[in-house]
């Protein structure tokens, strides 16, 4: 008798489509069931180089070892107690972004959506306490700031948003890298300018150096806080911390969440002085933000991060990605257009093949992202190296010439 070790996919897919909401229209039918470095491999057996790294949380990989180790150690002390006490954790954590922000305080969420709630609440909470309320929040075209009802309507994709309306006022949206809609939009009344340095659900498009430098002196000269969400940028993953610090500006609130534990569930709001005064006691809360494991988990990466140099190397092997990219779409008519930084890269065809190309890359054992048809978008692991990624170029180079016969 064989023992079944996992269930039978068949079974999961099943039980899925009947009892789980259908809100995600899930298309590779594949289980994961275990991982190591950059390595997955699915409920069959299979192996997979995961380049999307659960889309930019998977930092360290899979079952990383100091991570691991955090995170039991952490759950046989104490993995939750309400935010009425300390724990230190938090309060170390706190320490070490707001040092890495080089100002101000945070605040922990449990997902991205919430920490850019948190960024939003806070902005109009600074002007309530000022006795200058400001509802305006502008953001871009395109963007894409998560799923909880401010969230979405800030999202500058009325996808997300529009089957739920009634939405929360006050949000604008303008073209992104068009600082004359900006500077049009823009005024003493404007609350919050929230912007992605690279807008990376809908396709990795990058803001240009200009455009945000213009955006900050409006900002300043209009008194509007100025958030960068930084929760698919951040963490490394440009090949600095923050992608701001490609762009030399500083914003008054940046939120991080995806690699900031690893993969255990969390999100940071981090503000400077000034902007952190929007909240009192009372003002905000969580039940589970900040919880001693999720901040464990963060410090974890944190320490991974200094001990093996990884935004640096992020930076490297990026620069190398990048390049490699590049060449291909020298070599191929099918490439049009290659965009990002870092570890961060869209690939955008000539053609509507992205879904093909996906499905080719499975088969040869990658896991990649597909946005819209035409576009895929790699997130690896910071842990990825030249050669892992030189074999990825090489069999992205033998689909294309496949595709193209
Ligand atoms: C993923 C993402 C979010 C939403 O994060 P969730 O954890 O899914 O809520 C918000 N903004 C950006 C830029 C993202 O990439």
């Amino acid at each position: 008798m064989t023992v079944q070790e996992y269930p039978e996919l068949e079974n999961i897919i099943a039980d899925d489509e009947k009892f789980y909401l259908n809100a995600f229209g899930r298309r590779m039918p594949i289980c994961l069931v275990k991982g190591e470095g950059i390595w997955v491999y699915d409920s069959e057996g299979h192996k997979y180089a995961d380049l999307i790294g659960g889309i930019a949380v998977n930092v360290l990989g899979h079952a990383h070892p100091r991570l691991v180790k955090a995170i039991c150690s952490q759950a046989g002390r104490l993995i939750h107690c309400s935010n009425y006490y300390y724990n230190q954790p938090q309060t170390t954590l706190a320490g070490r972004l707001a040092r890495i922000f080089q100002d101000g305080r945070v605040f922990f969420t449990n997902s991205g959506a919430e920490a850019n709630e948190t960024a939003i609440k806070l902005a109009r909470g600074y002007f309530f306490h000022r006795r200058d309320p400001r509802a305006k929040i502008i953001s871009a075209v395109r963007s894409f700031h998560g799923r909880t009802l401010a969230a979405a309507t800030a999202t500058g994709q009325p996808r997300y948003s529009a089957p739920f309306a009634p939405l929360p006022g006050g949000f604008v949206h303008v073209p992104f890298n068009d600082i004359d809609a900006m500077r049009k939009a823009i005024d003493d009344t404007t609350c919050a300018v929230i912007l992605e340095l690279i807008q990376g659900e809908s396709g990795v498009f990058p803001a240009n150096g200009s455009y945000i430098r213009e955006v900050a002196a409006l900002c300043r000269k209009t008194g509007a806080r100025l958030i960068f969400d930084e929760i698919q940028t951040g963490m490394g993953r440009t090949g600095r911390f923050f992608a701001y610090e490609h762009y030399d500006v500083k914003p008054n609130i940046a939120t991080l969440a995806k690699g900031l534990a690893g993969g255990i569930p969390i999100g940071a709001t981090l503000a400077d002085e000034e902007t952190a005064t929007g909240f009192t006691p009372g003002d905000h809360g969580s039940t589970f933000g900040g919880n001693p494991l999720a901040c464990s988990a963060a410090l974890a990466v944190l320490d991974e991060y200094e001990a093996g140099e990884l935004v640096e190397k992020a930076r490297e092997t990026g620069d190398f990605l990048l390049a490699q990219l590049n060449e291909l779409q020298a070599r191929t008519s099918l490439v049009a257009d290659i965009r990002g930084l870092g570890l961060m890269a869209g690939i955008e065809f000539s053609v509507p093949i992205a879904a093909d190309i996906k499905q080719e890359l499975q088969a040869r054992g990658y896991l990649v992202g597909a946005v819209g048809d035409s576009v895929i978008r790699l997130l690896p692991p910071l842990i990825i190296t030249r050669q892992d990624l030189s074999s990825f170029i090489s069999d992205l180079d033998d689909c294309l010439k496949e595709a193209s016969v």
